[in-house]
């Protein structure tokens, strides 16, 4: 029986789900007030404003919940828009605050008091189905793959506050073309003896094939076979970080249903980090559906593509001499808690010099839609990330998410940093298919 033809009780209630919604609001209930996290939160760093921390925030959001706050008051808005959702403060906070859920709860009644917004729903919709954007993909490789938004990109300059945003939106695309230079053979697979299920995504899936490829590959090289699902949709990330908490949850339930059809039993291997965390919320999210306890199950069979390589070993590979500066990803370090194994990943490349990447832990100011809804704030965080890079000077840097690939890369680009990104999984496929020297010389390096 196919995800299609599956009969599924529908939920019962179309709108707010109740016990998801209590849950998001008591995982605030621990905050004692105490500060420790704020100087780990990003925005709080960059406007000294007690609102832009998250102590600030949850005080705005229990208010919301608890003290009759409107969700259409204007400062509850504008100090939430600002929150990037890295997660940073629960990992800093020693009373063990979920800080996570209440954002998206707070985000989807504040999203339901503004109403439409006709740009962003429609980027939503397109992203929902991945016949909506196959055009819209072929159209970004092809625009890619010409090197024309590098160069006006690049002819804009460094994007300014108020005028950045197309060459921002050029540079992420340029920034997300594949390694150039002549890849060796296919790695040596031996014989599988494992088997995970992937999820496609869907800006991984347009721009990042080459991403997925080298997860099969390396996969592939660590006897791990990769089972096809249909009917797979965007995971539904963001459109929670957007508050359009409905369409995450009918995105959840679609992946729920084929997921079960077609790998009812198999680890589901994620490659970006902003699509694994949202995967391992789906038992929050559907707590009031029908479908809960499958939307759990699946949720606890989510990993990290590193975590299934680190737990095969990974098999060691060819030499590949390039220093590489690891940035954790927040969705990563912070929303999954998964630290170590991209570092061994990058330990199975000999040759390979990792070199300490100051803040690597801390936020780019990518954050889902953030770099295009909040530019200022964005590529003020983003500043200090690409200091910290250039004190370094890597030849490449490595993240696992689509959106930290874009926005560090966009933003190198601009700043005429000299530096590669590329998904870890990409630099271990290279050496498994013959290594080679990376040159610098912009994100479209060898690596
Ligand atoms: S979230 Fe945690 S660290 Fe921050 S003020 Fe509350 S209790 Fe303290
Ligand atoms: S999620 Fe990140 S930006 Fe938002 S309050 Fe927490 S640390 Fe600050």
């Amino acid at each position: 029986m196919t995800a299609r033809q599956e009969a599924v009780p529908t939920p019962a209630r179309p709108g707010p789900a109740p016990a998801a919604t209590a849950r998001a609001w008591a995982g605030l209930d621990p905050c004692v007030h105490c500060g420790f996290c704020l100087p780990a939160c990003p925005t709080y760093e960059a406007t000294a404003d007690e609102a832009d921390s998250p102590r600030g925030r949850i005080v705005l959001m229990r208010a919301l919940a608890h003290a009759g706050l409107a969700a259409a008051d204007p400062s509850l808005g504008t100090h939430l828009d600002r929150c990037l959702g890295c997660q940073a403060c629960e990992t800093a906070c020693p009373s063990g605050v979920s800080f996570g859920p209440a954002l998206e709860e707070a985000r989807a009644r504040i999203a339901a008091a503004r109403g439409s917004a006709p740009a962003l729903d429609t980027a939503l919709w397109v992203l929902a189905r991945p016949e909506r954007q196959r055009f819209l993909w072929l159209l970004g490789r092809l625009a890619r793959a010409t090197r024309l938004p590098e160069v006006l990109a690049r002819g804009a300059g460094r994007p300014g506050a108020s005028a950045g945003r197309p060459a921002l939106a050029l540079a992420m695309l340029a920034a997300s073309r594949p390694a150039g230079g002549a890849a060796g053979g296919d790695g040596a697979a031996p014989a599988p003896t494992g088997e995970v299920a992937l999820l496609w995504g869907c800006v991984m899936a347009g721009l990042f094939g080459h991403v997925h490829a080298a997860t099969v590959r390396t996969l592939a090289v660590n006897a791990v076979a990769v089972r096809a699902v249909p009917g797979q949709v965007c995971c539904g990330a963001l459109a929670a970080h957007a508050g359009r908490a409905r369409l995450a949850r009918q995105l959840a339930r679609a992946n729920v249903l084929a997921f079960d059809a077609a790998a009812p039993d198999l680890p589901v291997v994620v490659d970006s980090a902003g699509c694994g965390a949202a995967m391992r919320a789906y038992g929050e999210w559907l707590a009031d559906d029908p479908l809960a306890e499958r939307a759990a199950a699946l949720a606890s069979r989510v990993r990290d593509v590193t975590e299934v390589l680190a737990a095969r070993g990974p098999r060691r590979a060819g030499p590949l001499p390039i220093r590489v500066a690891y940035d954790a990803p927040c969705h990563l370090h912070h929303a999954q808690r998964v630290t170590t194994a991209p570092l061994t990943v990058l330990a199975a490349i000999p040759d390979l010099e990792l070199v300490p990447l100051e803040g690597s832990d801390r936020c780019c100011g990518s954050a889902g839609l953030y770099a295009l809804s909040q530019p200022e704030l964005s590529l003020q965080i983003l500043d200090a990330k690409l200091a910290a890079i250039a004190a370094c000077h890597p030849d490449v840097v490595a993240t696992g998410n689509p959106g930290c690939l874009m926005h560090i890369g966009a933003g190198a680009l601009l700043a005429d940093l000299h530096v590669a990104l590329r998904h870890p999984v990409e630099l271990l496929d290279r050496a498994y298919r013959g290594g080679g020297t990376a040159r610098r010389g912009g994100s479209g390096a060898a690596a």
